[in-house]
């Protein structure tokens, strides 16, 4: 058996979290984050193999933290999924043009769809040029 991958939360609110570690927990090691402060203190350490980043947390957002980890060269290959509380038209375009590699919608509702995402950017660590994100 493989060793089971490490997904990170990074999200302020604990019923998210819970819901999102609920729907990982069998397929994946699981690591929370309450602030992206501690997030990037941390994940240094603890190795996620991806990370799902809350776009709206306290002290600093998303985007913000997003920008910190691909300025870092140990964490700027790290597959990044933004988590968004408000789906709008465009949003799509407008995380990917910040970096993030996809994103999710909140409340997190399709586990399906969550694994299916995150199996996509995890299956295509470390290959290279490949994208099949279509950026
Ligand atoms: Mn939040």
């Amino acid at each position: 058996m493989k060793a089971r991958r490490k997904i990170a939360i990074v999200e302020d609110n604990p019923d998210n979290r819970e819901l999102v570690r609920y729907m990982l927990a069998e397929s994946y090691e699981v690591i929370e984050y309450d602030s992206g402060q501690r997030a990037l203190e941390e994940v240094r350490e603890s190795r996620p193999d991806l990370i799902l980043l809350d776009i709206s947390l306290p002290e600093m957002d998303g985007p913000e933290i997003l920008a910190r980890m691909r300025a870092d060269r140990e964490l700027a290959a790290l597959p990044v999924i933004a988590l968004t509380a408000h789906a709008m038209n465009g949003d799509r375009e407008k995380y990917l043009a910040l970096g993030f590699n996809d994103y999710v919608t909140k409340p997190v509702l399709d586990e399906g769809a969550l694994l299916r995402k995150i199996e996509q950017w995890l299956g295509t660590e470390g290959k290279g040029d490949e994208d099949p994100g279509g950026r």
